[in-house]
């Protein structure tokens, strides 16, 4: 039972936690959508008429960032309540402690409870743009960790509360390995990568590991209900993680956090900015392609609908894509395994979206 009730004139919606309890004692995997506040006019539309048309996939909850830095905190809040007031869906608003001072996060939990918003992501966040270290803001949170306890403190169980897990380790503890693969051992070999051009070894050791599944164990005992995963492109690293999070005693749902592959520049950003491992089979065939846009997307089809039926046999409880605020992909990997719901036209070119993102850079 919550401890602490909503303001009368809200309508609670349902925490997340509770719908995917629901969902793996029927065994039927859930599918939740991530968003991103677009930085244009036209792309707000664009993501407006998106999420009318994605409603058919009936997500189990849908997720919008918090921009880095807080820069676009009243656009994720506006697409939060709308979501929820005007499309009947779940939202699962993200909250990142950048450029965050207390007040601030007061202001944004307030409105969120005021409207019946229960699922909050807490995170960390990144440093703002052009900036490389993360800085607290005076007299704001360090981590997600105090964020997490923050908002137990001052709300009770009212949230269902999120945070990040990450199955290779925080992109600040992968570092470069002297050696190669040779210098590794098992576990680290599994969760390592090579970078396509020079060869070198990227990887969070064995020990670092430690301390990362420490920290979300942490987390979790601050009042964490679930863990969303970082994206990743191996479905076995997401097995071996779940399994490590396990062994430490971590006992909340850990949610798979898929990355379609939409095209070949964000695919090459993303992966080297975050050093992702890339398996070898995947990265020939996207190298050979790198031109071709249709082959690009087709690659991401077969890859994405492999990928989540080897998860869905690891256990995953459901499927969280990061859309990118894109439709194809996505949608055409959930239609191949029958978990689109009723969107059954062919989904609509991304083009549109694609150029404001290029806009918004
Ligand atoms: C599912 C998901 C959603 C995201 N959504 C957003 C978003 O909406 N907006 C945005 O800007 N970014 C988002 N990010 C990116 C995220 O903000 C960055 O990855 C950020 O660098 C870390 O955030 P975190 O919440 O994981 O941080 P934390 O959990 O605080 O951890 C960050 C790193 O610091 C280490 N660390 C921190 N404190 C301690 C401690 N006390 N002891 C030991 N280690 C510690 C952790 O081990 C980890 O390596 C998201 C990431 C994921 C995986």
């Amino acid at each position: 039972m919550d401890t602490q009730e909503a303001p009368a004139e809200s309508l609670p919606g349902s925490k997340i936690s509770d719908l995917i309890a629901a969902a793996q004692e029927l065994r039927k995997p859930f599918v939740s959508l991530e968003f991103f506040p677009p930085r244009t006019v036209a792309g707000v539309v664009n993501l407006r008429e998106r999420i009318q048309r994605l409603k058919r996939v009936a997500p189990f909850f849908i997720d919008f960032t918090w921009g880095a830095g807080g820069n676009t905190a009243d656009l994720t809040l506006d697409l939060v309540l709308e979501a929820k007031l005007e499309h009947g869906l779940e939202p699962n608003m993200h909250l990142t402690c950048t450029n965050m001072p207390v007040l601030k996060i007061d202001n944004a939990l307030q409105a969120c409870r005021e409207h019946g918003v229960r699922n909050i992501v807490a995170l960390r966040g990144d440093p703002p743009a052009g900036e490389n270290q993360w800085l607290a803001s005076e007299g704001g949170f360090k981590c997600a960790l105090d964020l997490v306890h923050y908002i137990r403190q001052q709300h009770g169980d009212f949230f269902c509360v999120s945070v990040a897990g990450y199955p290779e380790g925080h992109p600040d503890r992968i570092r470069q390995r002297k050696g190669g693969l040779d210098a590794l051992s098992e576990a680290e070999r599994a969760r390592c990568s090579v970078s396509p051009g020079t060869g070198e070894v990227y990887v969070c050791s064995d020990k670092d590991f430690e301390v990362e599944l420490a920290y979300l164990k942490a987390k979790c005992e601050a009042g964490a209900d679930v863990i969303i995963t970082q994206m990743f492109f191996d479905a076995s690293v997401y097995g071996r993680f779940v399994a490590e999070c396990r062994r430490v005693g971590i006992t909340q749902p850990i949610v798979p956090g898929i990355m379609p592959i939409n095209a070949y520049g964000g695919f090459q950003r993303m992966t080297s900015f975050c050093r992702t491992r890339v398996p070898p089979n995947l990265l020939a065939r996207i190298e050979v392609n790198k031109d071709n846009e249709a082959a690009i997307k087709e690659i991401g089809l077969d890859y994405g609908e492999q990928m989540c039926r080897e998860l869905l046999q690891l256990g995953a409880p459901g499927l969280h894509f990061y859309t990118l605020n894109l439709e194809k992909v996505t949608v055409g990997i959930l239609r191949r395994m029958g978990l689109a719901g009723d969107y059954d036209e062919p989904p609509t070119e991304d083009t549109a979206q694609m150029l404001d993102m290029i806009k918004s850079g």
